[in-house]
């Protein structure tokens, strides 16, 4: 039996870990853990061919020296999604005794006494992670790898503490203790890297999700996310509230006086303006060039024009100074409120599109207000449903 595992074993985790470098050159760091770890049990499992090949002593630390190594991986992979270089010190205190005690085993001829030392290492590296991960399973992946971890650090401490029922006296490759060892190895290993590939490749997804829905500069939401946010509302029943849409003034001089590079940092600090003003309630979004809204759930035109009005003057009171610009920086805002007449936000867009336009056509710097009802292409001036507010 040994024989068929000896082949086995080592290309199935060497397949792993090449699987994992894939996944790690996605810029999944974990994955390059798992990577590493993989690559350092198959070696492990390669060594009794070695032995066969190269029969000395020196074999069995290098295999133990691999089994530690790639279980110390395991917890690095493991922590780094449960609690980042969590007791690092420590992993490395038990990697390096759990080594020593190997190497005083191997020099006394002690063959039990090494094996234990490798196991309840092994065991230790990888239960460590469980205990900083019991509080901290998000979802249905990380439940499943803990699973896994949790079969792994059983198997470990099991095996080590069988040690003298299932080493008989003949040769190691012989033994229960090896049988036991690669058959549950080729089981658990395959549950673990499955758990694992399942939890990074989730990681990624999010990944990808999260990239889709912001802007990369302002970390705002686009115009996807904005859409989604709002359209999650709606499926709750709250979408009434609110709307502001913002555009920063003559914002193309700006890039051309001072550089694109520099209006870039205009829109981030308008993006943490924005930020710092908007309730936690708020749907924050860059729409694309310089232009933002705001959408606040729940709120009346009168709160709202005060939030608009609070980021009108930080903005013009703080960016210019900031960035070092010799020219006012200002920003022009338009108000609508979202209302249960309406089929959908797009009505009242286009009521906060035409206010900002009418905020933009009256000089700049100022916040105009369309209620809802108003006729988003009517006349600006003599609307009386259209409040211009100036600070
Ligand atoms: P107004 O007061 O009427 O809004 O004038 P404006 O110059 O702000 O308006 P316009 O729409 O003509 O110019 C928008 C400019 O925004 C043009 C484009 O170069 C710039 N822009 C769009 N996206 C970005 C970006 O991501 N970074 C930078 N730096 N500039 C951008
Ligand atoms: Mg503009
Ligand atoms: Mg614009």
């Amino acid at each position: 039996m040994g024989e068929n595992f000896a082949f086995f074993l080592p290309i199935m985790m060497a397949s792993f870990g090449i699987v994992f470098g894939v996944v790690w050159s996605w810029r999944v760091r974990a994955a390059g853990y798992w990577s590493a770890a993989f690559f350092c049990i198959a070696g492990g499992f390669t060594i009794p061919v070695a032995f066969a090949a190269l029969p000395s002593a020196i074999w069995g630390f290098v295999a133990d020296l691999l089994f530690a190594s790639g279980f110390l991986l395991f917890s690095q992979a493991l922590l780094e999604r449960w609690r980042p270089s969590w007791l690092l010190a420590v992993r490395v205190a038990i990697w390096g005794l759990s080594l020593l005690l190997c190497a005083v085993a191997i020099a006394l001829d002690d063959l039990p006494l090494e094996l234990i030392s490798s196991d309840f290492g092994c065991f230790l590296l990888i239960a460590l992670p469980l205990i900083a991960g019991k509080d901290r399973l998000g979802n249905w992946a990380d439940r499943v790898l803990f699973s896994a971890v949790a079969l792994v650090a059983l198997d470990n401490l099991i095996r080590g503490s069988t040690v003298p029922l299932t080493l008989s006296g003949g040769d190691f490759q012989d033994s229960a203790y090896a049988f036991l060892m690669q058959a549950l190895a080729c089981v658990f290993g395959l549950f673990l890297a499955l758990a694992a590939l399942a939890a990074n490749m989730l990681d990624l997804l999010a990944r990808y999700q999260r990239d889709a829905l912001h802007d990369p500069l302002s970390g705002l939401l686009n115009r996807r996310g904005f859409d989604e946010a709002l359209a999650q509302r709606t499926r709750r029943g709250t979408a009434e509230g609110s709307l502001i849409v913002c555009d920063i003034d003559h914002f193309k001089s700006v890039n051309d006086e001072y550089g694109h590079a520099l209006g870039d940092r205009v829109i981030v600090a308008l993006a943490r303006i924005l930020t710092r003003f908007a309730p936690p309630s708020a749907v924050t979004a860059r729409f694309g060039g310089e232009e933002f809204v705001l959408f606040l759930p729940d709120m009346n035109a009168a709160r709202a024009a005060g939030i608009a009005n609070d980021i009108r003057e930080s903005l013009a009171l703080e960016v210019a100074d900031h960035l070092g610009l010799a020219r006012p920086l200002t920003a022009s805002f338009g108000l609508s409120t979202l209302q249960r007449g309406d089929v959908s936000i797009d009505e009242a867009m286009a009521r906060a599109d035409a206010a900002l336009y009418e905020a933009k056509a009256r000089g700049r710097n100022r916040l105009c207000v369309r209620r809802a009802l108003s006729t988003p292409d009517a006349p600006p001036a003599p609307d009386p449903r259209s409040h211009a507010f100036r600070g």
